[in-house]
């Protein structure tokens, strides 16, 4: 028999124990199901349901600030964290905890360890979240020059808050990798003041992709940790922390709730990261950290409402990138045969020159599960982009003429979507900028949706067809949308 309690701080935290190894039961238990059955139900079992959330069998959305305690003793023991605690809801939330643990689970698929995650208020969020711990000051050499390593084909955002932010306003080295399938270029960059080495792949919109497994094994050598922004791919398509890299980034925003109905990011992180930089404690369980403490003082975190909306949407996410992944196949194929387009970047394609590394990394999770496959299944994602024969005054104009796919600074949508990145996403990084990370005028970004591929091929092809045709001149007499304009910015202030 076991003695009771001595004093009821001591009960607060046996109580908290209990609660701690039936979570882990459930945790073990959902981790031996496939996929498709983790982003279902994640951690949120019906034992999790009766005993906190009145049976409620979807996760139910609190919105709700902070929690009451029942006594000085309880307070004292959540906020040291001895209990877990949804003190305050920048710190923690019961919705944000379903979301957070879902996505751990997802991007740690298959692997042989443990996964964190800490949801953030969008993904250029978690990208400076995971990022800017390892670019402290070291008490011990404060004079270090130090550097990071990053492709420089990256979301325009990413761009800007590495060569603006951290760069230009904060003096830290940012050394692009300007062909990342280039091994040896990696290495050259890589020294001894190097905090971390960042990468997204398939790249938005070019598709970049590189060896991750060689650059993570670059990186380790010399204990540096590696960032994979994995939003294009998304755990469908690729697990960077089951290869071995150590921090993942999405823009939640995307595809994983491909729905759009907000703004959302995450950092999953492996236990035990790699880097000769930063506390055992930042290491140890680095999503849990930066939950803990620096998101906690800096306060970047996800409403409960976000949360809530971005789970919904990802558990049928497997399915979705199928789908959109196929789609976007057959779309490839009908704008690569198409006279007035002069070239076509899908790494589904085998023109794509980076189609046979991408072949060996992006498989459809679980197909071999799956009734209908049975058997390893490469998919592609559903980012493409094509250039437009003839430069930017035709891209315009084909532009122009969609009328089913949306004009909008979007991707991952279930609603096809095109951009011009020079003139959007990618504008304020400058031409040169742009020519580095080979954005021309005439690239048009699309990302294929889920609606039949026919519908979205005729669509293009009716606006390919209106290059020639006679120019629309019709602007509104107002404008009906509101919002940030450089002119209404300037009257404000
Ligand atoms: C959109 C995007 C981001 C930024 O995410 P937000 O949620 O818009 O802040 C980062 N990386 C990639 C690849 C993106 O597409």
């Amino acid at each position: 028999m076991t003695t009771p309690p001595a004093t009821r701080l001591d009960a607060y935290i046996e109580a908290a124990r209990n609660t701690a190894i039936s979570r882990r039961l459930e945790l073990d238990a959902i981790k031996k199901c496939r996929f498709d059955t983790i982003a279902v139900h994640g951690l949120y079992s019906m034992r999790e349901a009766l005993d906190f959330n009145q049976g409620a069998i979807i996760e139910p959305l609190y919105m709700c600030s902070s929690q009451a305690y029942r006594d000085a003793d309880e307070m004292a023991a959540a906020l040291t964290y001895q209990i877990p605690t949804w003190c305050y809801a920048r710190i923690a939330n019961p919705s944000l905890y379903y979301f957070e643990n879902t996505l751990a689970l997802l991007e740690g698929y298959g692997l042989d360890g443990e996964t964190s995650c800490c949801a953030t208020s969008s993904g250029m969020a978690a990208i400076a979240c995971a990022t800017d711990p390892f670019l402290a000051v070291d008490p011990k050499r404060p004079n270090q020059r130090i550097n990071f390593v990053s492709t420089c084909q990256v979301y325009g955002g990413t761009f800007q808050q590495f060569a603006i932010r951290k760069a230009a306003e904060r003096g830290i080295e940012c050394r692009f990798v300007i062909n990342s399938a280039d091994l040896d270029e990696w290495k050259s960059k890589i020294d001894e003041n190097t905090r971390f080495v960042y990468g997204e792949m398939p790249s938005n919109p070019g598709q970049a992709f590189f060896d991750l497994d060689a650059v993570i094994d670059l990186a380790h050598a010399v204990e540096v940790p590696v960032i994979i922004d994995n939003t294009v791919g998304t755990p469908v398509l690729l697990r960077p922390i089951v290869h071995g890299a150590d921090i993942v980034v999405q823009s939640v925003t995307k595809t994983l709730t491909s729905s759009g109905f907000g703004i959302a990011g995450a950092v999953i992180s492996r236990k035990n990261i790699v880097s000769r930089f930063g506390s055992d404690e930042m290491l140890s369980d680095f999503a849990m950290y930066l939950k803990t403490l620096p998101n906690r003082d800096n306060g970047q975190n996800l409403s409960p409402m976000n949360a809530i909306l971005s789970l919904n949407d990802m558990r049928t996410l497997r399915s979705k990138v199928d789908l959109f992944s196929r789609n976007t196949m057959r779309v490839a194929r009908f704008l690569e045969d198409h006279p007035k387009v002069e070239r076509v970047d899908y790494l589904g394609l085998e023109s794509h020159p980076l189609h046979a590394l991408a072949k060996q990394y992006l498989f459809l999770v679980d197909a071999v599960y799956d009734a209908q496959y049975g058997t390893p299944v490469n998919r592609y994602g559903h980012l493409m982009s094509f250039r437009v024969a003839g430069g930017e005054g035709p891209t315009r104009r084909m532009f122009d003429a969609l009328e089913r796919i949306w004009r909008a600074t979007d991707l991952g949508r279930v609603k096809s979507v095109a951009t011009i990145p020079a003139i959007s996403t990618h504008q304020q990084q400058g031409e040169e900028g742009r020519e580095m990370a080979d954005i021309p005028p005439n690239l048009v970004r699309l990302c294929v949706g889920g609606e039949h591929p026919d519908d979205v091929k005729a669509d293009l092809d009716q606006a390919l067809g209106a290059i020639d045709g006679k120019v629309q001149t019709q602007v509104p007499a107002a404008f009906s949308v509101g919002g940030a304009s450089r002119a209404s910015l300037e009257n404000d202030s």
